[in-house]
């Protein structure tokens, strides 16, 4: 059975995580609209993972946001596409620039809800975004795991560190019984 089958057919057996997503949804509203700066966007990325959530894709999400203010959301997507490269990151670099006509992103600014992976790293620097936050860090995937970020000393990397933002991904994989290191 795939990995959507099975999360769904777990999400039935256990409806009360609807309601929890549902909770975690209006609180997210709620810290999206108190909150200011590069937080904000975080938990405006974190409601895009609640999409991912719902469609039994390992939920992340983000924001990339133009210097003149355009928010491209984007969420998860490896198991529906059955793509590997379909990431929240890569998906709303599509996006952007397919609205702008270009690869070029400079003075953008992504927020994603987990530390990206080397694929992801790697396309915010083709694109040449050098803005990027992260709600929690990827202690097997991240990154920073694999370079050295001091090497790009043109880059702002922040995470943030707010483990509300990865209750999705805890949740998802309870659902599924994965052992998972978050
Ligand atoms: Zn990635």
């Amino acid at each position: 059975m795939d990995k959507i089958k099975r999360f769904k057919l777990a999400l039935r057996k256990n409806p009360h995580y609807f309601q929890l997503i549902k909770n975690l949804k209006n609180y997210y509203k709620k810290k999206y609209q108190e909150n200011k700066d590069e937080t904000k966007y975080l938990y405006l990325a974190a409601l895009e993972s609640l999409k991912a959530f719902l469609k039994g894709e390992i939920p992340i999400g983000c924001v990339l946001i133009s210097p003149e203010g355009k928010i491209f959301k984007a969420h998860n997507l490896k198991e529906t596409l059955k793509d590997p490269t379909a990431h929240a990151e890569i998906l709303a670099i599509r996006k952007a620039s397919k609205y702008y006509d270009t690869w070029f992103l400079k003075n953008f600014k992504i927020y994603v809800t987990l530390e990206p992976c080397l694929m992801c790293f790697g396309s915010l620097i083709e694109s040449r975004i050098t803005d990027i936050y992260y709600g929690y860090l990827e202690p097997k995937y991240g990154f920073s795991n694999f370079i050295k970020i001091e090497n790009f000393p043109k880059l702002i990397i922040k995470n943030l560190n707010l483990s509300d933002i990865i209750i999705p991904i805890k949740i998802f994989f309870k659902l599924l019984r994965y052992e998972h290191y978050l």
